[in-house]
């Protein structure tokens, strides 16, 4: 009951956390979650940082390690019926780099049916959906790649050329759309070698562009979903690093502060939202905001070594919760 008062009270933004469960093959660590029950997680912070404490966290939902890739998508359907209808989405993961941001978008690195991630469902279940409606409305859906590196766009398209109106893919299938974010992990694996592991040191977009005709009356609706795996929010120690390896980090830090600010802006109805301050929420503009809905997966890690990360995803979280 409480639950959907909150719920309705945050309206258009959500905020879910998820843990990451112990890898395998890793020791059997003691871990930094005291406990998780419906939308709380505490977490505790040892003896060595002072006298051990405990602080509590409040979200949406918050779902353990144990949770599957079917548990958490179950949320996202109302949102993927909410496209269909006409209206923009966006479904970001954030967390540190290893939390398993990419696991929940994507899936795993080998890729089968049970264990693929957000990104590969909410197309299927938009497929589904779209077809139920088939005898009132024809839906017409392309899908765009993008990845912002260093505040600038980098789009995925078959001949090369960096605009957006080049990539856009019209999709109809599920195997169609397989087959595109294979091209774009293929895309990515080759960027990655190359300048060592920039996957996290980038966000990466799929976005699927929706429109509907409605065969009766002709008047068209468009709805846009923006599934965003963002780039690492560890802090870089700018006493470490330098050159490209220090201007990533800024850029980073500058577009996840923005991306929090807007976000913040937004639940706290300010009449005054920044999103000219990264490229990010430049590019997503229309889609944050207003009618649209947002759902924020931040994600942590559950080892002792990142307490520190841990404490502030959950930090930048809870201000945009
Ligand atoms: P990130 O994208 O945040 O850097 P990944 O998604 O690549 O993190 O996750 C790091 C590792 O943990 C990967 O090997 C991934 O398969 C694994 N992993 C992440 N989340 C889960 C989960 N919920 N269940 C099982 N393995 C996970
Ligand atoms: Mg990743």
């Amino acid at each position: 009951k409480l639950y959907n008062q909150v719920q309705d009270l945050k309206g258009n933004i959500r905020v879910y956390c998820r843990v990451r469960p112990f890898l395998n093959g890793q020791p059997n660590l003691v871990t930094t979650v005291d406990s998780i029950e419906e939308g709380n997680i505490v977490i505790t912070i040892p003896s060595k940082y002072g006298k051990e404490s405990r602080r509590l966290f409040s979200f949406n939902k918050v779902f353990g390690p144990a949770a599957t890739q079917a548990a958490v998508f179950q949320d996202t359907q109302a949102l993927i019926r909410s496209v269909l209808d006409g209206f923009n989405v966006c479904i970001f993961a954030y967390g540190q780099t290893g939390s398993g941001k990419t696991f929940t978008m994507t899936g795993p690195n080998e890729l089968k049916e049970e264990s693929l991630g957000v990104n590969y469902w909410a197309l299927s279940d938009l497929f589904v959906l779209a077809n139920q409606r088939k005898d009132t409305i024809s839906y017409d859906n392309s899908v765009q790649m993008l990845e912002i590196y260093n505040e600038q766009a980098i789009y995925f398209s078959q001949n090369g050329i960096n605009v957006p109106e080049a990539n856009l893919v019209p999709v109809s299938s599920t195997s169609d759309v397989i087959n595109l974010m294979n091209l774009g992990h293929k895309n990515r694996a080759v960027s990655s070698t190359a300048m060592n592991d920039r996957s996290s040191r980038s966000h990466s977009c799929l976005t699927v562009h929706v429109q509907g005709r409605n065969l009766t009356s002709g008047g068209i609706l468009r709805g846009s979903m923006h599934l965003v795996d963002l780039a690492g929010s560890e802090r870089v120690d700018k006493s470490e690093v330098t050159g490209d390896r220090l201007k990533e980090a800024q850029h980073i830090n500058k577009s996840l502060a923005a991306l929090g600010d807007v976000i913040a802006s937004l639940v706290q109805k300010s009449t005054h939202v920044l999103y000219m301050n990264s490229k990010l929420t430049q590019l997503l503009q229309d889609s944050l905001g207003g009618q649209a809905k947002t759902l924020m997966f931040v994600h942590i890690s559950p080892e002792p070594d990142a307490l520190g990360e841990t404490l502030s995803t959950l930090k930048f979280a809870e201000r945009v919760a």
